[in-house]
């Protein structure tokens, strides 16, 4: 509740900002509320460009994937729907009729539970139409505890949502913001 309430706040506050339309940027929560590092999206001429930075897993690989609702309810995210399929293709990199626009390859965390990865979302875009990932209410980014198979229906067997962020049309120019949510939120009453 407290999470939602400070996503709130700051997409009132960030929809005050100068928009950049070829960039945005989505803090990243756990499903304690705890926010874990960030992810960046950047359009491309052949896709969006997803910079991820996160800290705080288990060492190894993680499924992520955008998701269809721009609604991260913590602790287990359901709340944000199935993976983000405007195509109606099956799930999974590497199904025959696959895959999801929101599918990615999964990410690896390191020795010490970090993660900094750099990924592509062939044939997405930030900007309008129907596979824009912050068209209409906008979409989420989900962190799964295991790997993605690459072919499971309907999420490649990838176990628990552990980390999730909101990206909408408002996420925009972030520098100004502080990295603490709940110091923006103070600074709005
Ligand atoms: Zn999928």
């Amino acid at each position: 509740m407290r999470m939602v309430m400070v996503i709130s706040l700051l997409l009132i506050a960030v929809a005050c900002q100068p928009k950049d339309e070829k960039t945005k940027e989505v803090e990243m929560y756990n499903s304690s509320g705890d926010m874990v590092g960030t992810a960046s999206f950047h359009e491309q001429s052949d896709g969006v460009k997803v910079k991820v930075e996160l800290e705080g897993l288990e060492p190894g690989f993680h499924g992520i994937h955008v998701h269809e609702y721009a609604k991260c309810e913590a602790p287990d995210f359901t709340s944000a729907g199935n993976h983000f399929n405007p195509t109606g293709a099956e799930h999974g990199l590497m199904h025959p009729e696959g895959n999801h626009l929101g599918d990615m390859p999964n990410i690896e965390a390191d020795a010490n539970g970090v993660i900094n990865a750099e990924l592509m979302m062939p044939e997405t875009t930030l900007l309008d139409g129907k596979n824009s990932l912050t068209e209409g209410k906008g979409t989420s980014i989900i962190v799964t505890k295991n790997k993605d198979d690459g072919v499971s229906q309907p999420g490649g067997d990838s176990g628990e949502r552990i980390i999730c962020g909101t990206l909408t049309k408002t996420n925009g120019d972030n520098e100004k913001r502080p990295s603490d949510p709940t110091q923006n939120n103070e600074e709005q009453e």
